[in-house]
């Protein structure tokens, strides 16, 4: 999953094959004094920055990788994880080395991805098994540092500033170590970026896969970096990209170098925070893994989904579907592992400043119906929210806690809740429908208010963050 589609640099291959084998090669060398730059002017916090180490790693091929590992059967096969039984509609959700080597891509029809190649094996994707495998991969990276800040199921920051200032070992050294421990212990290949910053620790990550780490680097960071299409730095999407673009910013160095007042005036005040990205400025921490809130252990506390908006949500409309989306994949994972939940919470991702804050609700009774943790993740949205052009959002999350088991005896109250019994039946109903035909084969009216948010399905792998997003 999550092969990231990259557009190579100017097409100078060659070129950026050799900086990129400096990257793998030289270790960072953190204590060599700076080169002073003409266009940057650091202060002592910027320096203290530049001495982090941090690390972003991907699994690769996730669910594919996950599923091979799980059963020996399957290894060196083609073999995709797709959309339950039924095969007409079913899509390509991610694919093992060798369906890709087939040409497979993922999104794809699996009518069409047979069609590329016969032997293939489908198999229907089991969230239980990745959630497992992704807390697998956490527990090798907390031998190393607590500072574990998840990303998706896949993907996680490490900060390991403070373990390596008590070390003699070299970051490139721990970060090769990690990797081999995932093969062996996981069967499952991680690509690593080491990096000062979150931003182009992620770069790294995705900048050569599988199994690779790339250290991007205050020397390398010019010749590595700058080079690359501007959406390649995280949080730049593809309308951000398009105004870039008309402004004459194509790459990472092109944003990097813009005039801070061009940016504010084409993107507002989230043009001078990807600038700062594109610069290796970011100095955002990585978060410690709140071990109360998610699911460190066998014991899952809460089920959360939450996603970065196809395009900025300005509206009542494209809110309320995107609310929808959200509780149902919520709520379905909560009947699916036979829960209740007591508790719901939102997080919002603001557009302007991609700043975020989180509400919650307890709910007078738990519940596992779509309808009752959508309507109050709504209400604590609009209670919040404008939902208009004066407030846009970028993202939303949201969270079901304070889990009881189905089977839980539940004191029952009079009068007898007979809506709750129907919408239960009628989510049952739906659940079976998906089981059968798809997970998209059924959509609330609401989800079809936007369009874009038909095909989210289809990239759910990449745009879906089950854990940890906000
Ligand atoms: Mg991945």
């Amino acid at each position: 999953m999550a092969d990231a589609v990259r557009r190579e640099a100017g097409g100078d291959l060659q070129k950026r094959a050799q900086v990129q084998e400096q990257a793998r090669l030289r270790p960072q060398e953190r204590a060599r004094p700076q080169p002073q730059q003409r266009s940057c002017n650091r202060g002592p916090v910027q320096e203290r920055n530049r001495r982090r180490v941090i690390f972003h790693s991907d699994m690769n091929a996730f669910y594919a990788s996950a599923e091979q590992a799980e059963r020996p059967e399957l290894r060196g096969v083609p073999l995709v994880v797709g959309g339950h039984e039924e095969r007409r509609h079913g899509i390509v959700l991610a694919k093992s080395a060798q369906a890709k080597a087939a040409g497979i891509v993922t999104g794809e029809a699996l009518w069409s991805a047979r069609e590329k190649c016969p032997g293939l094996v489908v198999v229907p994707p089991r969230y239980d098994v990745y959630q497992k495998y992704s807390r697998l991969a956490r527990r090798i990276y907390y031998q190393y540092t607590d500072l574990v800040e998840p990303f998706g199921l896949d993907e996680a920051w490490l900060d390991l500033t403070g373990a390596l200032a008590l070390s003699s070992r070299s970051a490139l050294d721990v970060a090769r170590e990690i990797s081999q421990r995932v093969k062996d212990e996981l069967g499952c290949t991680v690509s690593i970026g080491v990096s000062w910053n979150k931003i182009f620790a992620k770069f790294g990550s995705d900048y050569e896969k599988p199994d690779a780490i790339t250290a991007v680097t205050p020397e390398n960071y010019r010749g590595l970096v700058w080079p690359a299409p501007a959406d390649e730095l995280l949080y730049v999407g593809g309308a951000t990209c398009a105004k870039l673009h008309s402004s004459g910013i194509d790459t990472v160095g092109d944003l990097a170098c813009a005039s801070p007042e061009l940016l504010r005036r084409r993107l507002g005040k989230v043009g001078g925070i990807l600038r700062t990205f594109a610069r290796g400025e970011d100095a955002t921490p990585v978060k410690p893994y709140d071990a109360a809130r998610n699911e460190v252990d066998r014991t899952v506390k809460s089920f959360g989904n939450g996603l970065t908006a196809p395009h900025d949500i300005a509206c009542e409309a494209d809110a309320r579907a995107l609310v929808w989306l959200l509780a149902e994949s919520v709520a379905q994972r909560l009947r699916e592992a036979r829960f209740r939940a007591r508790t719901v919470s939102i997080g919002v991702r603001d557009a302007a400043d991609l700043s975020s804050y989180g509400r919650q609700v307890t709910l007078p009774r738990a519940t596992n119906v779509t309808g009752h943790i959508a309507r109050a993740a709504w209400n604590l949205l609009v209670a919040n929210e404008p939902l208009d052009e004066t407030r846009p959002l970028r993202g939303l999350h949201v969270r079901a806690s304070g889990l009881v088991p189905v089977d839980a005896p539940e004191q029952l109250e009079l009068p007898f809740d007979a809506r709750r019994r129907v919408l239960e039946d009628l989510d049952e109903a739906v659940d079976e429908l998906r089981r059968r035909f798809g997970n998209t084969c059924i959509q609330r009216g609401t989800e079809l208010l936007d369009e874009s948010l038909l095909e989210l399905d289809v990239k759910r792998d990449n745009v879906v963050h089950p854990v940890g997003y906000f």
